[in-house]
């Protein structure tokens, strides 16, 4: 069973106190970064177990293993030494635990550690490759009770491949293995599959969303809330999402949050891609994924490995759902794929609108990407007549070919007409979306006030471009009902049963509101 350890990295001792009592109910362990401290608080250490309540990681992380510590190695062992000094014979007054590096050599220290019961764990810091962590693993521990702590950057899928085999091949080991970055965040949540014996949260003042992209850290409220940790263990089913950045999607926030309300023994996990699909093909064979949705840059790669498609992927060229299949000959697993966006759009605008269909309406759609595939189609089975323009003229007309409708690119030469096809404009690029918060896709376009505008970003509520819409006295509506909406079909196809529509209103309500999801 992983044990959640928060990271104290705070100046002083009670700074780090406080920050235990913060998370308390939602951590086992805590690890203080001595490196951290003033120092004339470290001085102060060897009663800190005590004060905690909890078992406690004695760390002194130098500068070239990503710490601050700058000091020589006899100032380190001193302070070490004086942690670890006066033993108590109760347990709980001592560190339980101690981070030694695989070249550190105190042989004295060790022995007396372990006469008090605190535990090594002998770590090794790799910031620049993920190769060889089996060896490294193998051979960290000088004794039979140590436990194995590797730590490396990856940076890309392939490398967290790697790091998910070398949790397998090491199965019997107690061991700790952590990725760390925007790429290793997934090895803290699914630590129970990597056989990992702890895994790290820490305390996190800006949300931009649970997983912080530049250094994977995830809070220990997401940990255990967004992220069900405590529910989950190594047999539990995983979900992902594929694409990159993922650094605003809300979609495991949505599953979490139904798996947990239906009681459905699975978790949703974001794993950021920019490498060749076939590593996260294969990763998803190694995990077990069940199903992923797929997101920029993949929507159309992915159809090329995909064993069945959907009647919506082979129109719109675009596939943003994957699920896990056995095929015929039964020992391999293959995958099928579908489009949930498609739907999701038509549904969630229509009933904006008060609709049955786009019949006598003129739409310009901006954008050409997976996402404006879809939308156009929906436009065109449902009647609607279309301009589309995008930054690279030629995908526009690509796109506008297979339907007969107009085109352009997004320049002074598209106004006349967009303002004839406006009595609908659908914005389907990212621009505007967080974190780049404060651009218009198409600012040369002047709003008269009588069109109708969706733009599929969902984060920030209402982007730049929506702004001005509303501004002239537009009717807006963003993403957030369209993704839902998806989500709903996507979670029919993935588990083949109904999703809680009871949870869709309150869905939308909590996930306005990054901070009230575990109310739920
Ligand atoms: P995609 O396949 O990568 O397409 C991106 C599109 O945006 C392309 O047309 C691209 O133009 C254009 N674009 C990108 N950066 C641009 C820039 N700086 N200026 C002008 N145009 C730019 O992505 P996608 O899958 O279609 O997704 C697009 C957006 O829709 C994302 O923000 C995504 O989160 C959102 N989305 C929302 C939902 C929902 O449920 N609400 C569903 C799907 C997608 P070029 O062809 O010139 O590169």
């Amino acid at each position: 069973m992983a044990k959640i350890c928060l990271c104290l990295t705070g100046k002083t001792l009670s700074e780090n106190i406080e920050l235990l009592e913060k998370y308390r109910r939602y951590i086992d362990m805590a690890e203080l970064r001595v490196d951290c401290l003033d120092s004339d608080e470290r001085f102060l250490i060897r009663r800190f177990p005590e004060q905690a309540g909890l078992p406690v990681i004695l760390t002194i992380r130098r500068t070239r293993d990503g710490g601050y510590f700058n000091g020589g190695e006899g100032s380190r062992i001193a302070i070490l030494s004086r942690g670890l000094a006066f033993a108590e014979a109760d347990k709980r007054n001592n560190f339980a635990y101690v981070e030694l590096e695989e070249d550190l050599d105190v042989p004295g220290l060790e022995e007396a550690v372990r006469t008090f019961g605190t535990r090594v764990i002998r770590s090794s810091y790799d910031f620049e490759s993920v190769e060889n962590i089996t060896g490294k693993i193998k051979k960290l521990r000088r004794m039979g009770d140590e436990i194995a702590k590797v730590v490396v950057t990856p940076k890309n899928l392939k490398d967290v491949l790697a790091i998910y085999r070398a949790g397998r091949d090491n199965g019997g080991i107690e061991k700790i293995i952590l990725g760390l970055g925007h790429f290793g965040a997934n090895t803290r949540i699914l630590a129970k599959h990597l056989g990992s014996s702890i895994t790290y949260v820490s305390d996190m003042q800006k949300q931009e969303f649970p997983i912080s992209s530049a250094t994977g850290q995830i809070s220990p409220r997401d940990l255990v809330e967004r992220f069900r940790f405590r529910e989950i263990n190594a047999a539990t089913d995983i979900f992902s999402i594929v694409g990159f950045p993922l650094i605003k999607t809300f979609t495991p926030q949505i599953y979490n949050t139904v798996f947990r309300h239906e009681k459905i023994d699975a978790v949703y996990v974001p794993f950021p891609a920019q490498d060749h699909l076939d590593y996260f093909l294969e990763l998803a064979g190694e995990l077990g994924i069940k199903g992923s949705l797929v997101t920029i840059p993949y929507k159309e790669e992915i159809i090329s490995y995909l064993h069945m498609v959907s009647n919506d992927v082979r129109i719109t060229g675009a596939c943003n759902t994957i699920k896990a299949v056995s095929l015929a000959d039964q020992k391999q697993k293959g995958w099928n794929g579908t489009n949930t966006d498609i739907l999701g759009f038509s549904e969630s605008l229509l009933h904006f609108m008060n609709r049955k269909n786009f019949r006598r309406l003129k739409v310009t759609v901006i954008g050409a990407g997976g996402a404006a595939r879809a939308v156009v189609s929906e436009l065109f089975r449902l009647k609607g007549k279309c301009l589309i323009l995008n930054r690279n003229a030629v995908r526009a007309r690509e796109l506008a070919l297979r339907y007969d409708y107009k085109w352009g690119g997004l320049d002074s030469h598209a106004l006349d007409t967009m303002e004839r096809y406006s009595d609908i404009i659908i914005q389907t690029t990212p621009v505007g979306s967080f974190p780049e918060i404060n651009e218009d896709p198409f600012e040369l376009y002047q709003f008269n006030g009588h069109e109708t505008v969706m733009d599929l970003v969902y984060n920030p509520s209402i982007t730049v471009f929506l702004k001005r819409a509303q501004a002239a006295g537009c009717l807006i509506l963003n993403g957030f009902d369209m993704l839902i909406r998806q989500a709903k079909h996507q979670y029919q196809y993935f588990l083949d049963r109904d999703f809680p529509d009871q949870l869709i209103p309150r869905l939308a309500e909590l996930l306005q509101d990054k901070d009230t999801v575990q109310k739920l």
